[in-house]
């Protein structure tokens, strides 16, 4: 009956249409109203281990604390904190969409995942056209990592505790002999200014220069800068030999 009476009255048509553009109209206008104003300011941080093997994300953390000493982390709490500020006033200025305002701002705070690590490594990719290879780099993230404020905070005071010498996991790792990297030694010895710290002989082409851990690893030292320091081979074996001897008594 209906049908039938829309279709043989086309008179009726334009007003068809306007209700249904009006329909629509309101329908965005309802979708784009109730939509959540609130997005949580999360802190985005990007390392890239391009160029290193075998990294684990919870030292690239630490290393970005040494860094920081918690500066930028400090900074963007403050930032959070003021967000959360901003949107309360926001929502006390509502009336009847209070209570579903709060709502959506509670459901939009998102502390333990405030911080954001990506870890990102730069590939390379080839594409072939008209038999001609091209290269082409792509950075993919291979690791991510979200936490709150609060675990920063005892992960800095862990690391302030060491002095923020080394990364939580090489400073208490049981090999520290192994954590002797290329970069440390030529670290030491331009600290050192290529001399022995005990005799004094200055030797820029550190052939005869050896690393000595002041406190050895076998008493518990750490291969860190602190406990690091220049010797010549020479010192170096009087210095074990007196070790050696100190150890029989
Ligand atoms: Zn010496």
């Amino acid at each position: 009956m209906l049908n039938t009476f829309f279709m043989f009255n086309q008179n009726y048509y334009p007003y068809l249409f306007l209700i249904g553009l009006s329909v629509i109209v309101v329908a965005i206008v309802l979708i784009f109203a109730l939509k959540s104003p609130f997005h949580f300011p999360y802190f985005e941080y990007d390392f890239d281990v391009s160029h290193r093997r075998s990294v684990q994300t919870e030292d690239l953390i630490d290393e970005f604390l040494i860094e920081d000493r918690m500066q930028s982390i400090e900074n963007h709490q403050v930032a959070i904190e003021r967000w959360k500020h901003e949107c309360k006033d926001k929502i006390s200025k509502y009336t009847f969409l209070k209570k579903y305002r709060e709502k959506q701002f509670k459901k939009s705070i998102d502390d333990q995942n405030a911080y954001v690590f990506y870890v990102n490594r730069q590939q390379t990719r080839y594409k072939q056209r008209n038999y001609v290879k091209t290269s082409y780099r792509v950075s993919t993230t291979v690791d991510s990592f979200a936490c709150s404020y609060a675990f920063l905070k005892f992960r800095n005071e862990k690391l302030k505790n060491i002095n923020y010498e080394n990364t939580l996991s090489k400073y208490f790792s049981n090999n520290q002999r192994k954590l002797m990297s290329k970069e440390l030694r030529s670290e030491i010895m331009k600290r050192d200014n290529y001399t022995c710290q005990i005799c004094g002989k200055y030797m820029p082409d550190e052939v005869g220069l050896q690393i000595d851990h002041i406190i050895p690893v076998s008493n518990g030292g750490k291969t860190v800068a602190s406990n690091l320091q220049v010797l010549c081979s020479k010192c170096n074996g009087s210095k074990s030999n007196k070790m050696n001897t100190g150890f029989k008594k």
